[in-house]
């Protein structure tokens, strides 16, 4: 089983969502021992990525992976864990500290310099998300930097020396101007775009008035069982069961 990236894309039959054979890597000089192993239990399956400049060999296309999340099924998780070992794969061919050629370790998904030691293993970026309920509303904002965002859940990458629950207060004050307690777990979800971890929680409104971060937040407001609801993120993501499960009674998706 290979998948074959180009950039944020995935190798796939014109088609229908089947992933490329031995010939169509061939037709893009891919052999099969050259390429990262997903799993090192499973040297059956095989990743990597190519130049943007690649063309797909006929009969197959190059699609964004993010599209694909509901195409794809129960490869989704496998797919998703391929294009994080290939990222990781292609950007620790040289070692961080000495600039020495990275040699993998065998035994475990990791590269080490020769050198001095170092080593690497592919990189995973906790993330936080939020839905905030005051009453029978919920909070929905929509992020300024996607063009397509749809009104969802705030979140925000854990910055070095938070836990999980010190970012959720500072990116909710930032980003909206509140104050929340109350956290409750709700569920994560491996995000590889590039390699995050979203990590998923409710809490409650305690004090603000919503004070966008217009750099981040393209507008937020609360949402009440007398609102119709804007478009929310599609259910195969954990934004898109967060916003569901909380959803203010009466309402229902668009
Ligand atoms: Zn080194």
């Amino acid at each position: 089983m290979y998948f074959i990236f180009r950039g944020n894309e995935l190798l796939v039959r014109e088609t229908e969502i089947e992933l490329p054979d031995a010939s169509a890597c061939a037709a893009l000089n891919l052999s099969h021992d050259a390429l990262q192993q997903v799993w090192l239990h499973d040297p059956a399956i095989r990743t990597t990525h190519v130049p943007l400049t690649s063309e797909p060999p006929p009969g197959y296309a190059f699609r964004k992976l993010r599209a694909l999340l509901s195409e794809l099924g129960d490869r989704w998780a496998v797919a998703g864990r391929a294009f994080q070992v290939a990222e990781w794969a292609r950007t620790h061919r040289f070692c961080g500290a000495c600039a020495t050629p990275m040699a993998p370790v065998g035994h475990e998904l990791c590269m080490r310099c020769p050198a001095c030691g170092l080593s690497s293993y592919p990189r995973i970026s906790p993330a936080m998300m939020v839905l905030i309920r005051k009453g029978d509303s919920i909070l929905l904002a929509r992020h300024a930097t996607y063009a397509t965002a749809r009104h969802t859940a705030l979140a925000g990458f854990v910055e070095a020396g938070e836990s999980i629950e010190d970012a959720i207060h500072r990116e909710v004050y930032e980003e909206v101007g509140l104050k929340v307690n109350n956290l409750r777990y709700f569920g994560s979800q491996s995000w590889p775009f590039p390699h995050s971890l979203m990590i998923a929680f409710t809490a409650e409104y305690v004090s603000g008035e919503i004070r966008v971060q217009a750099d981040e937040i393209a507008e937020a407001r609360w949402y009440g069982p007398a609102d119709t609801l804007p478009e929310i993120p599609a259910i195969e993501s954990i934004a898109g069961r967060l916003v569901r499960a909380n959803l203010p009674s009466g309402t229902s998706c668009p």
